[in-house]
């Protein structure tokens, strides 16, 4: 579908969208024969599960497996290799992605996407198997907007992927902070200090919500949601009036700076205020359980998709069942996190 773009003439992206996505009728696609699969964005746990589920239910069902090593970079140059089953064992208890992952600024552009769409002809691959996030996803609608056929699976710690309730990693990652804030709680309460713990989030506060309920923190900070040092302040000193003598405050890294919240507070109250800021520890890891099964039969999923011929789809989790969108359709949704939520966790403290 794209030869026509590879006499010199590189498309604009416009032109791009404007091709014949909205067209493809899916009984018209492709016999698939290769199938390869990238892990892309941030790495998240499970998937390396993911990988595993994609590449065994694939060759089960007949096809040819690959593997693109360092997501879109990878498939810009061609780093693409067969995969068979052995090549994935003892992969599914590990954290991160065997097959590495990239962030790409030159795939973003629609040469980048054409040389990428080049790369799946030369090496045969049919379908176009995507594990990461929203970013991720718009990666692989520009590649199905010229012909290659693409699934998406989403593998992100954040849980920011609009058209899923969830996705792989999010469950390894809020576990992970769980722990080590449990831990920073316990030193917190010897020393009678307040704990200001920044976890991952640049734009989506799911795990600080979360892990802030979670763990009985006396204050939430989210990016989607302003909020005032006073008001922080007055919360500390009113549970300090109650008797509370530590403290716990969740920052969500796109909300604030855990470092300047915590000098902020002390100076203000005069309670011993330390900062942690968790960064990647929250990446790593052996998936959960609740990871490592999501990952699998996503997997499966997606594979089942591209037997059916169900082409362009992100693969979902929505109402208790493992389903499948259209990936335009899935891209153009905004996800809002329960600021409910956030006001009941305020009943807690
Ligand atoms: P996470 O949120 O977990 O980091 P993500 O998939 O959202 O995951 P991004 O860094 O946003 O991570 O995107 C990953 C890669 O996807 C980018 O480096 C780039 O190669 C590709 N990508 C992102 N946006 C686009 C776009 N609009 N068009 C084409 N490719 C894109």
């Amino acid at each position: 579908m794209f030869e026509e773009y590879t006499n010199g003439n590189l498309p604009n992206l416009k032109e791009m969208k404007a091709k014949n996505y909205d067209n493809i009728d899916a009984s018209q696609e492709p016999d698939v024969h290769g199938i390869a699969v990238l892990t892309s964005g941030g790495d998240a746990p499970g998937m390396n599960a993911t990988i595993r589920a994609i590449i065994r239910a694939g060759i089960n069902s007949g096809y040819k497996m690959m593997g693109v090593t360092r997501g879109y970079h990878g498939l810009w140059k061609g780093e693409i290799k067969e995969l068979g089953s052995r090549d994935v064992s003892e992969t599914l208890q590990r954290g991160g992605t065997f097959l590495m992952t990239a962030r790409s600024k030159s795939f973003e552009t629609p040469e980048g996407v054409l040389q990428g769409a080049k790369m799946c002809q030369v090496f045969g691959v049919d379908c176009m198997v995507v594990v990461g996030g929203d970013g991720s996803f718009r990666g692989a609608r520009d590649l199905a907007r010229i012909g290659i056929p693409v699934i998406g699976i989403p593998g992100t710690i954040d849980n920011d992927v609009a058209c899923t309730e969830y996705t792989i990693g999010f469950d390894t990652a809020m576990n992970t902070a769980m722990e080590a804030i449990d831990k920073l709680r316990d030193t917190a309460s010897s020393h009678e200090r307040c704990s200001v713990i920044e976890v991952m989030g640049r734009h989506a506060g799911y795990i600080a919500l979360n892990v802030g309920i979670a763990t009985g923190a006396e204050i939430i900070l989210l990016p989607e949601q302003p909020w005032d040092i006073n008001e922080v302040v007055r919360t500390i000193l009113a549970c300090r009036n109650k008797g509370k003598r530590h403290y716990i405050v969740i920052v969500a890294e796109g909300a604030g700076s855990a470092t300047e919240i915590a000098k902020q507070i002390e100076e203000a109250t005069e309670i011993e205020s330390r900062p942690t800021i968790l960064g990647h520890l929250q990446r790593g890891g052996s998936p959960t359980l609740r990871d490592r099964t999501m990952a699998s039969l996503m997997g499966v999923h997606a594979i089942e998709c591209i037997k059916n011929k169900k082409m362009n789809r992100l693969v979902v989790y929505k109402n208790g069942e493992i389903t499948d969108v259209d990936i335009e359709e899935g891209l153009s949704l905004q996800k809002t996190i329960s600021m409910e939520d956030l006001e009941r966790s305020k009943l807690l403290t």
